[in-house]
């Protein structure tokens, strides 16, 4: 059965499935305020029940490990399926990407790159799926040894609002690849374009019950799930207290846990930097959606001799800046809802108050609806490395600029936080290019460029406040299997 335009509901083996209460959340475009869907507001037993569907596709009825449908599926198959899945997800790439950008706000462009994103991780996994494998290990004579990568089983995934569809993928491939049943528990702010992938899902092929998804709010939904005893893996991706909360729930039931978590992601830009080659990547790393990316390049950090140049230059880009409607496609969106405006707005208000410099700001177009959730990217100026700008994830279009003496300055400064994301450094001295990549505090570094254009190839995670665990890459795959040793002794 099909989704209603209006009224989405889960999908829970295969199926569309209201909610177990009956009640419904609204969907509020970001770019006019209106309410223009409603979505199921999923609680225990709505988990539950997906929960189980996992189960049953992964354990089999009568419950034994690995006899399912899904359990019995070759690593190939998994592979086929997940290829098949790319390519729907490629003939819906419009569909998908008007659903989110106007249930995030993120302009047109940016959702249908995150719909080939989605694609491209599908892709990517469906490759490695039969690529997983242990090793043989030297071990006592009379003794053969080796390691197999299991699934984990039923996996859980709590998915954030900023960029659904990317996440989706990067988290449910890797998982699905490795051979385990998925619960996913989209944010209550940005589940449509999930709910048509799921749909796609079991149009590839995936049987029941592998793939499911509930929609609700963190509070009742994502807690139950975080909670539930028929979950054996979580990943989630959101804010640093929410996954202390989640990452909590699953130690009191020895549950392993993947945090992608947020950041305050710096970049370092040298005297000798190919500032023409940086300013265009600074810009684009805390614009893209809005600033609401955790790996938002939201501090600039530039060598005092050349600050002056830099920020005139940041300060004429960002007074050009246009914020408009999702369909208008210009450099950014609305935020996502009044709540993460409100929020933004906050900091904004406290970097002034505190006395921090506006060097520039952008505009929000003339004739946007009055209730859209619009915010002008602010640029502030020798950021006092204490204020909340310089420590805090402002998740919004925010960029805070400071300067630094020399190296050992530079570094200093950048990690200074509680975060490790990623970082970037833009010099020509190579020497001083690994210096810093191997002495920065961070998952990712990038060296004269920021970001490697979504690298879906490339691990990515992060340190202290920004979670541990790795996503994306060959590397998710380990997290989401786990390591059997078989020793076999033959004499
Ligand atoms: P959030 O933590 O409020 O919500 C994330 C998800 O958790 C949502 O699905 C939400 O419904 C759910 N949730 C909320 N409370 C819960 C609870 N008690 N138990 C279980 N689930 C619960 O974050 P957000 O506002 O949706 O997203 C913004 C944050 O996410 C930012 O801090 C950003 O940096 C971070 N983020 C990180 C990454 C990354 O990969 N590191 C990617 C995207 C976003």
């Amino acid at each position: 059965m099909l989704q209603s335009p209006a009224r989405h509901v889960h999908f829970i083996d295969n199926r569309a499935v209201p909610a177990a209460g009956g009640e419904s959340l609204p969907v509020v475009d970001p770019s006019d305020g209106s309410t223009f869907a409603q979505i199921a507001r999923g609680d225990a037993r709505d988990i539950d029940a997906a929960v189980r569907a996992a189960r049953r596709a992964f354990d089999g009825e009568t419950g034994e490990a690995a006899a399912g449908v899904w359990g019995r599926t070759s690593a190939v198959e998994r592979g086929r399926l997940l290829h098949r899945w790319s390519d729907l997800v490629l003939a819906h790439q419009e569909e998908l990407a008007t659903l989110e950008s106007r249930d995030t706000g993120k302009p047109i462009s940016q959702a249908r790159a995150d719909a080939v994103a989605l694609a491209r991780y599908f892709e990517f996994y469906a490759g490695a799926a039969d690529k997983l494998h242990g090793q043989t290990l030297p071990y006592q004579h009379g003794y053969t040894v080796l390691t197999v990568r299991e699934p984990h089983g039923v996996t859980g995934h709590i998915v954030p609002w900023n960029y659904p569809m990317q996440i989706f993928g990067r988290t449910v491939g890797g998982a699905l690849a490795a051979g385990n049943a998925c619960v996913v528990k989209p944010a209550e702010d940005a589940c449509l374009s999930l709910l048509r992938a799921a749909e796609l899902a079991a149009e590839a092929g995936f049987p029941p019950g592998v793939l499911n998804i509930v929609t609700g709010l963190g509070a009742e939904a994502g807690q139950a799930l975080g909670e539930h005893p028929g979950i054996d893996h979580i990943s989630f991706t959101g804010s640093t207290g929410t996954g202390r909360r989640v990452a909590a729930a699953a130690a009191a039931r020895h549950c392993p846990v993947t945090l992608e978590l947020g950041g305050k992601s710096p970049q370092l830009v040298f005297a000798d930097a190919d500032l023409d080659a940086a300013l265009p990547v600074l810009v684009g790393a805390i614009i893209q959606n809005a600033g609401q990316t955790c790996s938002a390049g939201s501090r600039v950090l530039v060598e005092a001799s050349v600050h002056d140049r830099l920020l005139e230059r940041l300060a004429e880009r960002f007074s050009a800046l246009r914020a408009g409607p999702a369909m208008a496609d210009l450099d950014l969106g609305p935020l996502v809802s009044r709540r993460q405006l409100a929020r933004v707005r906050e900091f904004l208000d406290g970097g002034r108050t505190s006395g921090v410099r506006v060097a520039a700001q952008g505009r929000v177009a003339d004739d946007v609806p009055a209730a859209g959730f619009y915010q002008a990217p602010v640029l502030f100026d020798e950021v006092p490395a204490d204020n909340a700008l310089f420590q805090e994830e402002v998740f919004g279009p925010v960029l805070a600029v400071a300067s630094f003496r020399d190296e050992a300055h530079a570094l200093a400064l950048a990690n200074g936080t509680p975060y490790g994301l990623v970082a970037g450094v833009w010099t020509r001295d190579g020497a001083r290019q690994m210096r810093l990549a191997r002495s920065l505090r961070a998952g990712q570094v990038f060296v004269n460029n920021y970001g490697a254009g979504g690298g879906v190839e490339l691990p990515f995670g992060g340190v202290g406040h920004s979670g541990y665990g790795r996503e994306k890459g060959f590397e998710a795959l380990y997290g989401f299997t786990t390591l059997k040793t078989i020793a076999v002794r033959h004499g």
